[in-house]
């Protein structure tokens, strides 16, 4: 038996395990110190009620003879949830047919197994800084990883440049860590740049939910091209608050790779998911209905607005940002060390944020800080970090 030893070629995810540590340490030492906590990209606002009321429901069919469901007969998803999903992308003009798309129980599984749709000798190309499980995957798998540099520059939205050789291009837009957002213009540069070469953009619109930019698309498919080089991997986590419930999907248009990658994907997920709950599914469907939507915004609106207020916060201190708009992610420039910085906002002002670093080389110098907090807390850790600061 042999090991796959390209897992040796990854590098100890540290980051969070770290940031929990040092939070540990201090506050082990300064027990009455009041923590608030910017760091971690998870929600914190309750689900939607029709949402929970949707999931009590099914759980109650579960719970009877007549209405059980065991296995679910499609591991592509309901046919409820894909005609839900397909009428949401609608909603902003964008079309997506149900049988395009396959649900799962989230984002991150999807772009982890996605890589199984590729051979092993291709090129990748991902931004630095970036959500790591891109680059973890694809190491995983054999294959070899270049980067486009996001950088302040370019406001960390890098374009793609002819020179580049590559066959699978991976985008995140809103994007975590950086909080920007490419316009449709910008997109369609990568969209042509694929389309050109027969790569493939995996594109993550995870935070789709939070644009609010008429510039900027909620999805890879509102640009022209997209069609025949995108697959667009989409959650429920940061819409709907499904973090800890767990549902996403992914899109596959029919057209890609002549319908032949739409094929593989769902032979894959057959053989090797077995689908997602009903419970889950009728969840998310009552997340992606009319009331589901408006009841959602109102949890959306408030990190919107927190967002706005670490934002405005920097903006008036002059330091450069990205993110804040079209973003639950905050994207500042710490000058120097991102540990360092780190230190300093844990110690001098009990906020716990993320340091760039651990993003990648680029993401060195600069700080993550997320508004997934109260509005309270949000504007306390504001106050305190501009008595730090200044
Ligand atoms: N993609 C991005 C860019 C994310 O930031 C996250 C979660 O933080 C995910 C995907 C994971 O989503 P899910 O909770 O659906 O697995």
């Amino acid at each position: 038996m042999k090991l796959n030893t390209n897992y040796d070629k990854l590098q100890n995810s540290y980051l969070f395990v770290e940031i929990a540590n040092r939070v540990k340490k201090y506050t082990a030492e300064n027990p009455a110190a009041d923590i608030i906590r910017l760091g971690i990209g998870d929600v914190t606002r309750p689900l939607a009620p029709c949402v929970v009321e949707a999931g009590l429901k099914a759980m109650s069919e579960m719970g009877k003879a007549e209405t059980f469901r065991g296995y679910s007969p499609d591991s592509q998803g309901y046919d409820f949830l894909r005609n839900a999903i397909s009428a949401y992308y609608a909603s902003f003009g964008v079309k997506v047919g149900a049988e395009e798309v396959h649900v799962s129980d989230g984002a991150k599984s999807d772009c982890g197994n996605i890589v199984d749709m590729f051979d092993a000798d291709n090129t990748v190309l991902i931004p630095d800084p970036v959500y790591p499980v891109y680059f973890d995957s694809n190491i995983m798998s054999g294959r070899k990883v270049i980067f486009c540099d996001a950088t302040e520059e370019n406001d960390f939205a890098p374009l793609p440049d002819d020179n580049t050789d590559c066959d699978i291009i991976y985008l995140c837009s809103p994007n975590n860590p950086t909080g920007s957002a490419y316009t449709f213009a910008q997109l369609k540069k990568w969209v042509d740049f694929a389309n050109a070469r027969g790569a493939i953009i995996i594109y993550d619109a995870a935070y789709e939910a939070f644009v609010t930019d008429p510039d900027v698309p909620r999805s890879i498919f509102a640009v022209d091209g997209a069609r025949t080089c995108a697959v667009e991997l989409c959650s429920f986590s940061k819409t709907a608050g499904f973090t800890g419930t767990r549902c996403g999907y992914t899109v596959v248009p029919n057209e890609l790779c002549g319908g032949r990658l739409a094929k593989m994907w769902a032979r894959r997920q057959s053989t090797k998911f077995n689908g997602t709950s009903y419970i889950q599914q009728r969840m998310a469907e009552a997340a992606y209905s009319e009331e589901g939507i408006k009841q959602n915004l109102e949890n959306i609106r408030a990190y919107q607005k927190n967002a706005k207020l670490i934002s405005d916060t920097f903006a008036e201190m002059g330091i450069y940002h990205t993110g804040g708009k079209n973003s639950p992610y905050i994207w500042l420039k710490c000058n120097g060390d991102s540990w360092d910085f780190f230190d300093k906002l844990l110690t001098q002002a009990n906020v716990v944020g993320t340091p760039g670093s651990g993003f990648g080389k680029n993401g060195e110098g600069f700080f993550r800080l997320t508004a997934f907090n109260t509005y309270e807390k949000t504007e306390e850790a504001m106050r305190r970090i501009k008595k730090v600061l200044s």
